[in-house]
């Protein structure tokens, strides 16, 4: 099978006057992702680095080991659709250092550490090389919105986001599946002896602002007392030597609590049907890569009732609702 040339993998819906409306948009993404010439970034973005470079080949062959474990064929990322963003120019004023953007076939991050970028590409990758679809919404005025990034989906009024936070956690899941086996290339040592030097300051027993253990820290690094500037620094930056310590971790905590909570369940509820519970996460893992999402329902759905799922869809994301919707499972 020849490699995807585009990250968008079929068009849901139809324009009763333009028959061809739906190889228009699969030509077109095809288009954007090959010439990439995005230029509302032009003064946003700064050249790759050599090691950003080597980097975004590493996370290619990692999250296409990924793909390899559910049986897909490779997809590469090309080094041009992704962007790196000067961190003064970064769009949006939280921490949330990546993004995957669909209609433009590219990631943009913002700059900071080898080590974090690597992270934060990783799993902007995995969304990028789940499935994919677009649609034209239903109604009277028909719109091209997304439609799918892996189990995520926006109704087809195009007016409710669904699943996202079951989505995001399994992104983040995967990427603390996969990144480890990264680590060991040299490109990462002076980030991780960094960290490891910061780290040993601080209690184990220490817990962290957003909830959770010390082993959810990847980076660490010290911010002037002064200074209000939170974000790790861009690696053209000496790391400062004194001041508080700040940490970089894995991402979506709630969420990935949620989603783990679900899939435990899950595996209780089965007994002896599945052996282990990383089989239940290997389902939800399939359908958002595959796009194939019936299994992934059909489990839910047998295993609590017909309707579990749309219910859970319908709470939009609120994480507290879908708290309390899987505790009382
Ligand atoms: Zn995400």
């Amino acid at each position: 099978m020849a490699m995807k040339e585009r990250s968008v993998d079929r068009v849901v819906g139809n324009l009763p006057n333009n028959p061809n409306i739906k190889d228009q948009i699969l030509k077109r993404q095809r288009d954007v992702f090959e010439k990439q010439g995005l230029p509302a970034l032009k003064d946003l973005e700064r050249a790759k680095f050599q090691e950003e470079i080597h980097i975004i080949g590493l996370v290619n062959k990692i999250t296409n080991d990924l793909l390899a474990d559910y049986g897909l064929p490779p997809f590469d990322i090309p080094v041009q659709n992704v962007h790196v963003i000067l961190q003064d120019k970064w769009m949006e004023d939280n921490m949330r250092g990546g993004n995957y953007l669909q209609f433009h076939e590219a990631i943009l991050l913002k700059e900071v550490p080898y080590i974090v970028f690597a992270r934060m590409l990783m799993h902007d990758m995995i969304h990028m090389k789940f499935h994919n679809a677009v649609q034209i919404t239903t109604g009277q005025n028909p719109r091209l919105t997304t439609y799918r990034n892996g189990i995520y989906v926006v109704t087809r009024d195009g007016k409710t986001r669904q699943l996202d936070t079951l989505n995001e956690a399994l992104v983040e899941e995967l990427t603390i599946r996969y990144f480890p086996r990264l680590l060991e290339d040299p490109v990462f040592t002076a980030d991780i002896r960094h960290t490891e030097k910061i780290m040993e300051r601080v209690p184990r027993d220490a817990t962290l602002s957003g909830g959770g253990p010390l082993s959810e820290v990847y980076y660490a690094y010290l911010v002037p007392e002064k200074e209000p500037q939170t974000d790790p620094p861009p690696p053209s930056v000496a790391p400062s030597v004194g001041g508080r310590i700040n940490v970089v971790r894995s991402q979506r905590f709630v969420e990935r609590g949620i989603l783990n909570k679900l899939i435990g369940k899950i595996f209780k509820s089965r007994g002896s049907a599945i052996t282990e519970q990383e089989d239940v996460f290997r389902v939800f893992a399939r359908a958002a890569l595959t796009g194939k999402i019936l299994p992934f329902g059909r489990l839910i759905d047998d295993t609590f009732g017909k309707g579990t799922v749309r219910k859970f869809a319908e709470l939009q994301n609120d994480n507290k609702k879908e708290e309390d919707f899987v505790n009382n499972l």
